[in-house]
């Protein structure tokens, strides 16, 4: 039985015989082929989707969680905290209830989609939303956290970056290579930093026979390492990643330049119409900010970057449901009213 990722990757993780280990089976999220969307992209892509809203609370950010809270219990900590766009909050909440700790969770003010407020709530978190932006709530964060026997659980905390690597390790058991190129979105950007360091190790114990070249996409008004300084007030639909002053930007710029690859910028808009097509072509649901790699792959086809065939992979970050309001917004129509009888909905269908 499939028991979590600590388990399936211990070897590679830092944890040992007495690591209390606090899991809800995250990982092992499946590897999907997308030939509709890849023919939008390029003709030159063989495309895969990284499935990350298949984790228990909906995001990638349980495969870091799992490891920074069964590390907290190991070091005998009651309570944790986090700053969050929401997903973390979503992530830290759930297991940290597993676990049986408190957790204090800072938000952005009315700037967290609903499905992860929500979540952040039900499983009994205290939640507050503070009057300014994820950077200044992330500051207050590191503040507390230093002056009180609270441990920071954001992916600073290094616990995190271990345990969101592994998904590269199942991308290349997967494939049985690694791809050509891996894009994933870019906000506080542990999780490229993360990806990179799980490819390289798996090169380094001989599982894959090169590394594949990190595309990162940020969004046009949260996009300060594209633009190389912080961004006061950043904006961006995609609110996960909607991040002014990454904490691990230094470790994202290696990760591009080691890999020979780029971080890029995409409006909202063309995020807007990656969700439409990810969505339409391929019957996959992932919330704005994880198509934001899928906007940057369908530029770089565009402009004609992919010049031989080569294997693509996207990490879709978090679940589409989690921002259901987006969802809403972007249909075109809402349900029609019509009489139940056959006449009406015949008509209603065009039918008649
Ligand atoms: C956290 C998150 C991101 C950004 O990941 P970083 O590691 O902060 O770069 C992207 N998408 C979703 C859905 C997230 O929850």
């Amino acid at each position: 039985m499939y028991k979590g990722l600590i388990d399936r990757y211990r070897e590679y993780l830092p944890v040992t015989d007495k690591t209390p280990v606090i899991s809800i089976h995250e990982g092992n999220t499946p590897l999907i082929r997308a030939p509709r969307l890849a023919a939008w992209i390029s003709p030159k892509i063989d495309l895969y989707l990284k499935y990350e809203g298949l984790n228990p609370t909906g995001s990638f950010k349980d495969r870091g969680m799992c490891m920074a809270i069964s590390k907290a219990m190991e070091e005998g900590v009651k309570t944790v905290m986090c700053a969050s766009t929401g997903n973390t909050s979503a992530s830290a909440a759930a297991y940290s209830a597993r676990a049986g700790l408190e957790c204090h969770v800072l938000i952005p003010g009315g700037k967290i989609a609903l499905g992860k407020l929500a979540q952040a709530l039900v499983h009994g978190a205290k939640v507050l939303a503070v009057e300014g932006n994820f950077d200044e709530a992330l500051k207050l964060v590191r503040d507390i956290t230093s002056r009180y026997p609270i441990a920071l659980v954001n992916s600073l905390n290094p616990y995190r970056i271990q345990g969101q690597k592994t998904a590269s390790f199942e991308i290349i058991d997967d494939l049985g290579n690694s791809p050509d190129f891996h894009a994933l979105p870019v906000g506080n950007a542990g999780n490229i930093t993360a990806y990179w360091m799980g490819f390289k190790e798996y090169h380094k114990k001989g599982k894959c026979s090169a590394l594949p070249k990190m595309l990162g996409f940020q969004a046009a008004g949260s996009a300060p390492i594209v633009e190389g300084h912080p961004v006061k007030h950043p904006e961006t639909i995609a609110t996960a990643i909607r991040i002014g002053n990454p904490a691990s930007w230094q470790s994202a710029l290696a990760a591009r330049d080691e890999s020979g690859g780029i971080i890029d910028k995409v409006t909202d808009e063309q995020i807007l119409e990656a969700y439409r097509m990810v969505t339409r072509l391929e019957g996959v649901f992932a919330e704005p900010a994880s198509v934001a790699p899928i906007a940057g792959l369908k530029l770089l086809g565009e402009s004609g970057y992919f010049t031989k065939p080569s294997v693509v992979t996207v990490t879709l970050t978090g679940h589409g449901l989690k921002d259901p309001q987006t969802a809403v917004n972007q249909s075109s129509a809402q349900p029609k009213v019509v009489s139940a009888n056959i006449e009406s909905v015949l008509q209603a269908l065009n039918m008649q």
